[in-house]
């Protein structure tokens, strides 16, 4: 990591760790204590110790890869924004519990605030919804809400979907079924409807942003299905979501996106794509009807009021304000706008996939196996046989990494890579590929140095 600590030098102030933003935090912190006049309290903190342990913590964490920084292109991985992490220091002086009213008083309200920006964003007019500790749990929520409102009837998502849907339909006992995905990784409409025919399908999970390729469900045939066939439309979009707001997607996913109004529920993850740290999704109903199935008769009473608080609309009882904080304060300085900063975020991250995937093209060694639908660049390597490019795959992956450019592996299956020209001879039926997500908006102009990395890793082997 010794060679990305002197490229950081250069980097934009939004990339460095928190020296230099951290003395932000005094006067704020000022700020609040003049908000509790209580007598002061005695602290007996042995100050050389904490310091001791903290620069041992920070030898530890060398073991990371630089996250932070665009040379790391590998999993989803996003810095949050400083802000957040200010926000979120300072409410951590006081620790408040989103459970309920009572332990969590502003922060419950800054989280109905920010949620409330959030279902805004998705143009819904009406909502009930929460965060949550991240988008499986918001997904469990959501698939938990079908079950209360279909029961006895199946789940089904596309084979591209991510992996938490079967696993917590059999967590709640849901009958669930995989729709196979199309040669572009979204979900079959035909295959869908063959199920549908089936007569017993309460719920068609949809994704708008797969976590493997970025590829995104066609939403406007699913609903015209759900016309003629009628179920629930929860849409899994953890990653994608806030792509809402690009205005450079092409036209199959822009109109998926623009379906978003007429869907029953969404999960989106702060933590992904809103610049949040850890611990932060996001569950939402379009009809706030479905508060009827969080009834509970806890022992513990809360503060009473007209509106459900949010310990009444959640599955998970304590909960961090911090993360609320933290997304409130970030959606001040960022709102989620159209044409906004944040949008424009956004679209660079896309312009840096396509950046990517262009380079790629004009290789002889690599092949991209799909054009970005969002900012996931997914490319197979040349080869004689599907396990033979799964191999280079892997090496290549290691190469890089002596180049401190960090990628990611998935394995594909052959409808999806096929197509590209690849590969000659399908000895097995499934590819590792390279996979890229290119999620910091500072890949657009760090591109060049990227691609300058990978062609030398290319070459050096
Ligand atoms: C990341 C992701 C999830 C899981 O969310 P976590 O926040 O990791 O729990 C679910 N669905 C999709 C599409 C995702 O990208």
């Amino acid at each position: 990591m010794q060679v990305i600590a002197g490229v950081l030098v250069y980097v934009s102030l939004d990339m460095s760790f928190d020296a230099i933003t951290l003395s932000l935090l005094s006067d704020a912190l000022k700020s609040l204590e003049a908000g509790f006049p209580l007598p002061e309290l005695a602290t007996s903190l042995d100050r050389d110790r904490m310091q001791a342990i903290l620069n041992e913590t920070a030898q530890r964490l060398h073991e990371n890869f630089p996250y932070h920084h665009p040379l790391y292109l590998g999993q989803m991985l996003k810095p949050p924004h400083p802000l957040a992490r200010l926000a979120y220091s300072l409410a951590m002086q006081l620790n408040p519990n989103n459970h309920a009213l009572d332990g969590g008083r502003a922060s419950s309200i800054m989280e109905k605030e920010a949620v409330a920006q959030i279902a805004h964003m998705f143009g819904w007019k009406t909502h009930l919804g929460h965060l949550t500790s991240g988008g499986t749990f918001a997904n469990l929520e959501a698939l938990w809400v079908s079950r209360e409102s279909h029961p006895g009837k199946a789940v089904v998502a596309s084979a591209q979907s991510h992996y938490t849907h079967s696993r917590i339909s059999a967590v709640l006992g849901i009958p669930f079924r995989k729709i196979a995905a199309d040669a572009l990784g979204r979900m079959d409409v035909a295959a869908l409807e063959a199920e549908l025919k089936r007569g017993d399908v309460g719920t068609v999970v949809v994704t708008l942003g797969t976590t493997a390729a970025g590829t995104v469900d066609p939403l406007p045939a699913i609903l015209s299905l759900q016309k003629q066939y009628g179920f629930r439309i929860h849409v899994d979009a953890a990653y994608g979501g806030y792509y809402i707001l690009a205005s450079n997607l092409d036209t199959p996913a822009r109109a998926a996106y623009d379906a978003l109004d007429q869907v029953d529920s969404i999960v989106i993850d702060p933590h992904k794509h809103g610049l949040q740290p850890y611990g932060c999704g996001c569950v939402l109903f379009r009809d706030p009807g479905v508060g009827k199935f969080y009834r509970h008769d806890s022992p513990y009473t809360y503060f009473t009021s007209d509106e459900m608080h949010l310990g009444e609309i959640s599955l998970e009882c304590s909960r961090p304000g911090a993360s609320a904080v933290a997304l409130w304060a970030t959606m001040k300085l960022l709102p989620l706008e159209r044409g906004g900063e944040f949008a424009k975020s956004l679209e660079a991250c896309r312009e840096a996939a396509l950046l990517l995937e262009k380079h790629l093209r004009q290789t002889k060694q690599f092949v991209p196996i799909l054009h970005p639908e969002l900012d996931i660049v997914v490319w197979a390597v040349r080869a004689g046989t599907a396990s033979e490019s799964s191999v280079k795959a892997r090496q290549y992956f290691e190469a890089a990494a002596r180049q401190d450019i960090h990628l990611a592996l998935a394995s594909f299956p052959r409808k999806m890579v096929e197509p590209c020209g690849a590969i000659e001879h399908w000895d097995v039926e499934s590819v590792t590929c390279l996979r890229s997500c290119l999620m910091k908006p500072e890949h657009r102009e760090w591109m060049g140095e990227i691609w300058g990395r990978m062609e030398r890793a290319a070459v050096s082997g």
